[in-house]
């Protein structure tokens, strides 16, 4: 297993090497520089679960809410989707599933848990640690230093904007 915020890849690079993840509908994809080492840690470790049979897994959407990063999905069709019921700082990620236990969508709904709660402990923009602060109806999560740099105007938008990556972005 590999820490989480250890691997950086372009999105690019990350659907090549998971295709079948990023193939069939989504909502929307979006990968933010700061969060990239910890969606990949969660595609690796899901991959790893998956083993041979990939059962139509995707993500969904992909997208910042709260301050953190949610991560949607699907697998078998319909016999499981997670759905986000928490917000602000404790997010949750509930599967349901019509059928019996099964222990890999569990194991896989732990991994997004993990992969959506280290977000909130990681700046979006860089990666250093961070926790979530409210600005102004904005709640983002950013450290010290893209923080500082806001305080005086709106600079730290513009780096969360730039912060999230075109598929050739490293
Ligand atoms: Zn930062």
């Amino acid at each position: 297993m590999s820490d989480i915020r250890s691997s950086r890849q372009s999105p690019r690079a990350l659907k090549a090497r998971f295709a079948y993840m990023f193939e069939g509908a989504n909502l929307g994809l979006a990968f933010y520089r700061g969060w990239m080492p910890i969606v990949v840690w969660a595609c690796e470790e899901i991959d790893a679960l998956l083993g041979d049979d990939k059962r139509n897994f995707h993500w969904t959407q992909i997208k910042e809410k709260f301050g953190g990063a949610r991560l949607y999905y699907a697998i078998d069709s319909a016999s499981a989707v997670a759905a986000e019921v928490g917000t602000g700082k404790r997010p949750m990620t509930v599967v349901v599933d019509r059928g019996p236990v099964d222990p890999v969508i569990r194991t896989g709904a732990d991994i997004v848990r993990k992969a959506t709660s280290t977000t909130l402990t990681a700046c979006i923009v860089c990666g250093a640690a961070a926790e979530p602060r409210s600005y102004g109806g904005y709640v983002v999560t950013v450290c010290d230093g893209h923080r500082t740099k806001g305080t005086n105007d709106d600079s730290w938008l513009a780096d969360v904007r730039d912060a999230c990556l075109e598929d050739d972005d490293a």
